[in-house]
């Protein structure tokens, strides 16, 4: 069963929101709806944070669709409240703040752990670089961070330098990226302690404590998921666009729906680049013309069809890959092998859409400032 969002939509316009007048439709409370096969998730934003009104309105959406539309369907319900006009302004503001000198900023987001974020991450990097840009690379995942080793760099620590008056932390360079990792300031064992604000904290200050210098590109391996953490860092710099890595298994594909959702949440509102099929396929290195789609076949593919967002590409399934990571030499580093090939054209297919998007994205508020940098980095 596929589920049809017009048929959802006018289910919801039935119901209203407890207290108010007009159907939630029409009032504006249901933000967004994304469908999946059987499944649903509806973005619901409400005025008032009272819980029985917040509870009322999820069991609501849940039974009109059950009953009008499919009562089989997954039905999942996020609710956000609207924020006051002045906490508003300053949510805005401080979404828009530029980061001198940073030409876009593309955030590289999973719904699942252990889907190859940061091996994706890494090696669009590096190949970004290979094709001249100048690139940056944040390392976010507080969960696990795995910049440092990626890039061989893991006994480092980035220094202090004085920037017009100002003491701001120089990133380590290596392969031609410049690189801050949450993980040069904890020991494995003490991950655990960057939580929310503490790790929203930190994050902060090596975005805009950070000497970075000139940038085409800072890529921002977030952690995975869609929690608290997200929300801050996704406030705090203005997105040029998100891509989210997923395996074309059903589990992967399920949570990279809910990142792609979350990015497209009208209070979140940054624009989903695309997605990219990781672990495709299995090629063995002594039989490179064959592949086993040991994970299912062109999952994400289809999912992004589903979604309406570009496909990137996809990366096989290769020892050398997993290899070339655990001893801190990106894949992408090499030239004309099936791996940097791969990377090579999601690397380009990326940034076309970055060029689209800043040539083509209306004139938000929180996204201008980026929009406006955006072109002049890609174009040059
Ligand atoms: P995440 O950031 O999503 O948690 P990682 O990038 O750390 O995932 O990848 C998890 C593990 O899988 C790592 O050991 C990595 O080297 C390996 N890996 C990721 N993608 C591939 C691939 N396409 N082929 C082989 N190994 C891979």
């Amino acid at each position: 069963m596929k589920l049809n969002k017009e048929d959802i939509k006018k289910a919801l316009s039935t119901i209203s929101v407890a207290g108010e007048g007009q159907n939630m439709v029409e009032s504006g409370a249901v933000q967004n709806i994304v469908t999946f096969g059987d499944e649903v998730i509806v973005d619901l934003k409400l005025s008032t944070p009272a819980l029985n009104i917040r509870k009322r309105a999820e069991v609501d959406v849940m039974k009109v669709i059950h009953e009008k539309v499919y009562e089989k369907a997954k039905v999942e319900v996020k609710v956000s409240v609207e924020t006051s006009s002045s906490q508003k302004k300053e949510t805005n503001e401080i979404k828009g703040k530029p980061i001198p000198g940073i030409k876009n900023i593309v955030a590289v987001a999973s719904g699942k752990g252990g889907v190859g974020k940061s091996t994706i991450t890494a090696n669009l990097a590096v190949s970004l670089s290979k094709l001249g840009f100048k690139v940056g690379l944040l390392d976010a995942d507080i969960y696990g961070p795995s910049g440092p080793i990626m890039f061989n760099v893991a006994n480092e620590k980035p220094l202090s330098v004085n920037v017009g008056g100002k003491s701001k932390m120089k990133p380590i360079q290596s392969y031609g990226v410049k690189m801050l990792s949450i993980g040069f300031f904890t020991k494995p064992d003490q991950a655990v302690i960057w939580r929310g604000p503490m790790a929203a904290k930190a994050l902060n200050q090596m975005i805009f404590d950070a000497d970075w210098g000139e940038l085409d590109f800072l890529l921002v391996d977030l952690p995975p998921g869609t929690g608290d953490i997200h929300l801050s860092i996704m406030q705090s710099m203005p997105i040029t666009g998100a891509v989210v890595v997923s395996t074309p298994q059903n589990v992967a594909l399920a949570d990279a729906k809910k990142g792609v959702a979350m990015f497209n949440q009208e209070s979140i509102n940054v624009p989903v680049l695309g997605i990219v099929e990781n672990m495709a396929y299995f090629t063995p290195a002594e039989l490179p013309d064959h592949k086993y789609y040991i994970f299912g076949e062109k999952g994400a593919s289809y999912l992004a069809k589903d979604l309406d967002v570009p496909f990137l590409g996809e990366i096989p399934l290769v020892q050398s890959l997993r290899e070339s990571g655990d001893i801190g030499r990106p894949a992408a580093l090499q030239d004309d092998t099936l791996l940097s090939n791969a990377f090579l054209e999601l690397t380009r297919n990326v940034v076309q859409q970055v060029v689209d998007r800043n040539e083509n994205l209306p004139e938000t508020e929180a996204i201008q400032i980026t929009t406006m940098a955006g072109c002049s980095a890609v174009n040059k």
